[in-house]
């Protein structure tokens, strides 16, 4: 029976055609219309394949539009592995190179995005993520990859050298399929983690899954005080030691921290508190004034003293802070807010100045996966080949972006993988002749 005939019985979504005698045509499904999705497929396509994205959702590339806040920060000057958080970072490095910083920039300007750089952060000129959305599905339009929206897969079954991939209203047969089904990131964005479920029914590992680019919680309650004061600052993650330090603007809330630079320090959090790891985040309100001793404080506040006749501690600090950090951190120094500066005793001069160049917070956990923009753990890049993305332990079975136990910073880092994992897999089934 001829091939086309086979497959029209199992409902086919479109003709399936000989190109020549013998030569079928490839037939190439992707889970998951997200950028690392939508990217294999326009990557994959060549002219003896079909390639059709399945997608949740009634429309692709739902996530894409909310990222950067509508902006969308797609790519990062510095993509370097040390922006890059995995089980397994030996294996990370070997694909996060300049050759492939190259061919990620080389893909998006070829698509027709053109890139407003700030800081080494990339954004699309018009700086909308409609921009980013629109340049993908023309070329995907373009290359003939077909989209249909409004499929959930439920289950994938092996069938010698076939794949049955079934849905919410019929099923699909492939010779090789792509997993992007994303993580549990956002799941109102259609991300629910389906990926996981699929990848451990093909026995590939998968290294627990926590929220990571989120808010941080904390106990202690002179947090609620400061509500709604933002700050630019310098924090720190510590347990017995420094992991991780960022810089930017802090923000504080009733139940605990954010801002980019908190959410840059979230990636590890989880996964140190599942290890019974004491967390604190540190805080550094005089970074800016490049001040980050206990010492330059002091010698600062005397001169300030010096140079202000008849001033408060909290007049003189409200000089520097916004007038709820100087009231907490008075409070917190056990130290009276109409004192003046030379009345107060060394020793708690110097309980004050460590108090606002290294504010301590005490950390009990992060916010849930509806509030993160990503997840670190994933599915383990030990069972994945790093270079073709195709997993070790079923032929012709890739996986792409956030679904892999890979997570980058905040800044652009994540598309940025996003995009580079659909342009591994497109080399690796797609015809670099083409
Ligand atoms: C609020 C927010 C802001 C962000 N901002 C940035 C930023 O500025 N820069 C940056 O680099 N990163 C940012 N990110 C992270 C970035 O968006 C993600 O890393 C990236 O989109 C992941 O792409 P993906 O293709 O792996 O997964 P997703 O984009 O999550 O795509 C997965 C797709 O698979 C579909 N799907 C899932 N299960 C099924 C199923 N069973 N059947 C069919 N389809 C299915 C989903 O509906 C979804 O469309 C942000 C994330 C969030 C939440």
């Amino acid at each position: 029976m001829p091939i086309y005939q086979k497959y029209s019985k199992i409902n086919l979504i479109s003709n399936i055609f000989l190109l020549k005698d013998g030569d079928k045509m490839e037939k190439i499904i992707i889970i998951g219309g997200g950028v690392s999705g939508i990217v294999s497929g326009i990557s994959s396509k060549k002219s003896n394949n079909e390639v059709t994205i399945l997608e949740k959702n009634n429309h692709p590339l739902k996530k894409l539009l909310i990222t950067g806040n509508g902006k969308c920060n797609y790519f990062n000057k510095e993509f370097k592995i040390a922006h890059y958080y995995s089980n397994n970072c030996d294996e990370l490095s070997k694909i996060i190179t300049k050759e492939n910083k190259n061919k990620i920039l080389k893909f998006t300007t070829d698509i027709g995005i053109i890139p407003k750089i700030k800081n080494g952060y990339y954004y699309p000129a018009s700086n909308q993520a409609y921009s980013v959305y629109n340049a993908l599905l023309k070329e995907a339009q373009v290359k003939k990859v077909k989209i249909i929206n409004d499929t959930i897969v439920t289950d994938i079954i092996k069938k010698q050298n076939q794949f049955i991939i079934k849905t919410n209203h019929r099923e699909f047969i492939a010779d090789k399929i792509v997993i992007s089904t994303g993580s549990k990131a956002y799941p109102k964005t259609g991300s629910t983690g389906d990926g996981y479920t699929f990848a451990q029914k093909f026995s590939h590992n998968i290294n627990a899954v926590y929220p990571a680019l989120v808010q941080l919680t904390t106990c202690d309650k002179f947090i609620k005080e400061l509500s709604g004061v933002r700050s630019e600052v310098e924090v720190t993650l510590t347990s017995d030691k420094i992991i991780k330090k960022e810089t930017g603007e802090i923000q504080f809330t009733d139940y605990g921290l954010s801002g980019i630079c908190i959410y840059n320090l979230s990636i590890p959090v989880n996964q140190l508190l599942s290890q019974k790891k004491h967390l604190k985040v540190k805080i550094n309100f005089f970074h800016d004034f490049k001040i980050n001793t206990i010492k330059e404080l002091i010698n600062e506040l005397d001169k300030q003293n010096q140079n202000l006749k008849n001033r408060t501690i909290t007049e003189i600090l409200e000089g520097y802070l916004n007038y709820k950090i100087v009231n907490t951190i008075l409070k917190i120094s056990q130290i009276k807010p109409n004192i003046s500066w030379t009345n107060i005793s060394q020793d708690k001069k110097n309980t004050l100045a460590k108090n606002l160049i290294s504010l301590s917070v005490n950390i009990t956990g992060t916010k849930d996966f509806n509030n993160s923009q990503s997840c670190i753990g994933g599915i383990s890049l030990k069972d994945i080949n790093i270079t073709t993305l195709e997993s070790k332990k079923i032929k012709n079975m890739y996986f792409t972006g956030e679904l892999l136990d890979v997570c980058g910073d905040c800044g652009g880092y994540n598309l940025g993988f996003a995009i580079l994992s659909g342009l591994l897999v497109g080399e690796a089934i797609g015809d670099k002749n083409d």
